[in-house]
């Protein structure tokens, strides 16, 4: 998702991280270059000003200049006015006081309304509601016919009423949707473009007659900054509640889904990431950008430790983090609960980090042998070593390797991963964000 700009700005921050404090200079280049990888993805150029101005404010303020974490700091608050500029607060779908919840998809042809009008309807679902689809494509006849074959293919109930007339349309559902015992409709329809009056008027006779309790915007991920225009046309019209960006899966350069909230002040509330019914995801602005800035998905890898590993554990190891005394026995308890959690293909691109230099790596390297072999490396180590490995010097890891059956490249491999994880940690214990745990309770 979002690849290129991805890759531009976890380039600009090695650099940065390679330098040991950041003087003046440093930072405004780092801005620099963040600055035109941002309006390279055709990020909207006012978004992009302020979004550099708030990080240089910060990072003057902070006193990073003089800071031996300087550069991580810096990288700090690149995430941090990433997460503003995107919404900072998850927002969700409204529900109707007095049901059926009406939801009515509206967009440009070929956004991806109709394929997102399936994805809502399973994720209604999910959520306990019982939705039913209903087309008023009348444009393209195929429109409907694709809409229904969907709700058959999902078992969702779907009705075409694009034959009545616009402001008998909205009857001609509710009665199909109390039929079904539906407690949710989704509503599909034509494509439009915005700023041609005559093509809105049917459409527009149709909402009015709907009156849906939130009208959402389908955006192609890949319309880049146009997409802006679209919006607040569309939210002049039709009072937008929020937007769903479609198609963030291929290679959006991401403009649009960086802009839109900052330009128009109305939520991004979903992406779709495929063209499967199950490919949406809520939009969670924090989430997002520690994936655009290659900080890894902590909080989906921290959630997937809660679930195996128990709230006591993460507990504890947060505090370890937030305290900087995680030693090799914590790092130690981390591989056993990696080996608890899956393989580590599917865990190194939720690692900060990590997703960057996967291409060097090589995984097969790291199998289920490896973490035998490193905690058998632990194991022969005295427990003085494991608080200090820093005392590990030529004669000590001789003794480890022969202890442990391997060799002493072994061992410093996995002294260096330790570190690694211990930069990530103080990475994690620097943000002056909430409790992990609360986080993952949201
Ligand atoms: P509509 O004209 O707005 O109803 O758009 P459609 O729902 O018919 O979608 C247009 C095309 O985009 C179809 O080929 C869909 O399969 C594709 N599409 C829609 N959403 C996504 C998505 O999130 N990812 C990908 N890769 N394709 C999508
Ligand atoms: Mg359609």
């Amino acid at each position: 998702m979002l690849d290129s700009l991805s890759n531009r700005l976890q380039g600009v921050f090695q650099k940065l991280s390679s330098k040991g404090t950041v003087r003046e200079k440093d930072l405004d280049e780092a801005l620099r270059e963040v600055r035109v990888a941002l309006l390279e993805a055709d990020v909207n150029f006012k978004v992009v000003r302020e979004f550099v101005k708030g990080v240089r404010e910060r990072a003057i303020g902070a006193d990073v200049l003089k800071s031996l974490t300087g550069p991580q700091q810096v990288i700090g608050f690149v995430n941090e006015e990433m997460v503003r500029i995107l919404g900072e607060e998850q927002v969700g779908l409204a529900t109707a006081s007095k049901p059926p919840t009406i939801l009515m998809l509206v967009g440009p042809k070929g956004s991806g309304k109709t394929t997102t009008a399936a994805k809502l309807a399973l994720h209604l679902r999910k959520g306990g509601q019982k939705p039913i689809l209903i087309s008023t494509d009348a444009v393209r006849v195929a429109g409907s016919e694709q809409l229904l074959a969907l709700g058959k293919q999902l078992n969702v109930p779907a009705a075409d009423v694009s034959d009545a007339k616009p402001k008998d349309q909205a009857k001609a559902a509710l009665a199909e949707a109390k039929k079904h015992g539906a407690t949710a409709l989704i509503v599909d329809t034509t494509g439009q473009i915005a700023y041609d009056s005559d093509s809105t008027a049917d459409l527009r006779e149709i909402h009015k007659a709907f009156g849906p309790t939130e009208t959402l915007l389908v955006i192609d991920a890949m319309t880049g900054q146009e997409a802006v225009n679209v919006a607040q046309e569309m939210d002049d019209v039709f009072g937008i509640a929020g937007f769903i960006m479609a198609k963030m899966d291929g290679d959006a350069r991401g403009g649009a889904a960086l802009s839109i909230r900052a330009v128009t002040g109305l939520p991004i509330k979903f992406i779709g990431t495929g063209e499967k019914a199950d490919a949406l995801e809520a939009f969670i602005p924090d989430r997002f950008a520690s994936r655009i800035l290659g900080m890894g998905d902590v909080l989906t890898l921290v959630e997937k430790a809660a679930e195996t590993i128990g709230d006591e554990d993460v507990q504890r190891l947060e505090k370890k983090l937030r305290t900087q005394t995680l030693d090799l026995e914590d790092f130690m308890i981390q591989i056993q609960q990696m080996k608890k959690m899956g393989p580590i293909s599917q865990l190194v691109d939720m690692i900060p980090g990590l997703s960057n230099v996967k291409s060097q790596m090589n995984l097969d390297d790291i199998d289920e042998s490896f973490w035998d072999k490193a905690e058998a490396v632990v194991y022969s180590m005295t427990p003085e070593e494991r608080r200090h490995p820093e005392l590990i010097n030529g004669s000590r890891r001789r003794r480890i390797a022969l202890g442990s059956g391997s060799s002493p490249q072994e061992i410093n491999r996995l002294l260096n991963q330790w570190k690694q994880a211990k930069k990530i940690a103080q990475a994690v214990a620097s943000g002056k964000g909430p409790s992990l745990l609360n986080m993952i309770r949201r």
